[in-house]
């Protein structure tokens, strides 16, 4: 059995773009117990959430790009869109985006996404 008292765990956050781990971090309890230790080690190599800006890949085409997030609505919970994976930058003159500015949403280090539902995407050529 473990007498720990420290745990430690390395973490990390995920793209809220590509999805891609980003921002790894180390935990550490600040309570000397058994109980917090475990907790924290049980952590260790997990994603802890999404990151509040875009990972070094999806930040290189904010200027020119909106990188859409192809998702099923049908799996979709409201504050938790199902990502199928697909992730397109389309340029940021296309149609709707100058028609829905609503539609976009931005990091906090100033990259544009938007979830586009996957056959939606499909049909207007976003996705395969
Ligand atoms: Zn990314």
């Amino acid at each position: 059995m473990s007498e720990n008292k420290i745990g430690v765990a390395l973490v990390h956050e995920i793209c809220p773009i590509c999805s891609k781990s980003m921002n790894e971090q180390i935990l550490m309890n600040s309570v000397l117990n058994k109980k917090y230790a475990k907790e924290i080690e049980n952590v260790h190599g997990k994603a802890i959430g999404y990151s509040k800006t875009a990972c070094e890949d999806c930040s290189k085409y904010k200027d020119e790009a909106v990188m859409c997030i192809a998702i099923d609505e049908a799996k979709s919970e409201p504050n938790n869109p199902y990502r199928t994976g697909q992730v397109v930058g389309i340029r940021k003159d296309f149609q709707l985006f100058v028609d829905k500015p609503e539609f976009i949403i931005k990091t906090e280090n100033g990259v544009p996404y938007c979830f586009v539902e996957e056959n939606v995407g499909k049909q207007i050529g976003f996705f395969k």
